[in-house]
């Protein structure tokens, strides 16, 4: 049992890992918007220009998965996402990038959806990627998803091919929760060598893997600000189990003591509603304050409501406060939503 941060690199180079993306990814000053929301300094770390297929934090993710894939001469990855998934679509150039076939499953996460959001956005990326696309009716059945991916596989295996599979339901090891342990071993000396001290870090919280990730590798690294989870999928209760959960499946995976205590483990949902994949009015604010301060392109899904929580969040730490935001990318599927997001 280990339980120093500096062993965090060490402990980590005992994963495969692929090159997918090119670190770090820049951290930025936003002065414009900072004055027009009354924080004292806004930081956002750019994920969403990891090099990649036009960028996002499964870049970092898939490192890891696509590194064990390799090393087990899997050739063919197959994974599951909503439609409008930008997992999938970085799954996609990932398979592309290191010469392996990608197959992915489609689920119906999001209700009432217009052939825009069927078609283009990181649907069309899907396709220029080559990957072989398969539906599944439901959306919100991650273990059915799951052993629907399980079937694929098995057609696949009766043709003779090897498929690694990404699974989504968080019963799994969660290796892509590496890539942000990796993020926040980048983000600590980026704020050492800019000497500032946040007062509190903004990341959106979905399947998890990138915050409790996140979370585990700053507190390990003796990193004490508060983290706190924007809801993109469930409520902050819900949340709050499944990010715990994820933390101690981390620290069993690197066999290590977890760093995290309960209090580190905070959410909050206030841009959430009506859910995942729908736009309100907050989120539709805030892309619009980022794009017309900053030039900063965020997304409906994932970004652009965690920039709704976090200019929230800015009143509450006081006027001087210095906040920072990781943009987890998702700008491809803007086009998805066309008009709606203006
Ligand atoms: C998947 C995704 C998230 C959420 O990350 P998790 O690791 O699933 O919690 C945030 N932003 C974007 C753009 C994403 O694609």
């Amino acid at each position: 049992m280990k339980s120093d941060g500096n062993y965090l690199p060490r402990i980590l180079e005992a994963f495969p890992r692929a090159h997918l993306c090119s670190l770090p990814t820049p951290l930025e000053d936003m002065p414009r918007l900072a004055a027009a929301t009354g924080a004292g300094r806004l930081l956002i770390k750019r994920d969403d220009c990891a090099s990649l297929a036009m960028g996002g934090n499964k870049e970092r993710e898939l490192e890891f998965y696509l590194g064990e894939a390799l090393d087990r001469h899997c050739d063919t990855i197959l994974i599951t996402g909503a439609v409008q998934s930008n997992f999938v679509r970085l799954a996609a150039a990932a398979a592309a990038k290191l010469g392996l076939d990608c197959h992915i499953q489609l689920e119906e996460r999001v209700a009432n959806v217009d052939d825009l959001y069927r078609d283009s956005g990181n649907v069309l990326l899907d396709q220029l990627l080559g990957a072989v696309i398969h539906a599944y009716p439901h959306g919100e059945d991650e273990a059915g998803a799951d052993r629907n991916l399980g079937v694929i596989a098995d057609s696949l295996r009766a043709r003779g091919r090897w498929p690694y599979i990404i699974p989504l339901s968080p019963t799994h090891k969660p290796l892509g929760a590496l890539g942000y342990i990796v993020a926040a071993m980048e983000l600590a000396e980026q704020l050492r060598e800019m000497q500032v001290s946040p007062d509190e870090i903004i990341v959106p919280s979905g399947s998890g893997n990138t915050h409790a990730g996140l979370l585990f590798g700053l507190r390990a690294l003796g990193v004490t600000t508060p983290v706190i989870g924007a809801c993109v999928r469930r409520n902050a209760a819900e949340q709050s189990r499944r990010i715990a959960v994820r933390c101690d499946q981390i620290a069993e995976l690197l066999d290590m003591r977890s760093p995290v205590g309960t209090d580190d483990v905070c959410l909050v949902d206030d841009a959430l509603a009506p859910g995942y994949g729908l736009l309100n009015e907050p989120t539709r604010a805030a892309m619009t304050a980022a794009a017309r301060k900053e030039g900063l392109i965020l997304d409906p899904v994932y970004s652009g409501k965690a920039m709704a929580s976090f200019l929230t969040r800015v009143g509450k730490g006081g006027r001087d406060a210095t906040l920072l935001f990781i943009h987890t990318g998702g700008t491809p599927a803007l086009f998805a939503y066309g008009e709606r997001v203006l």
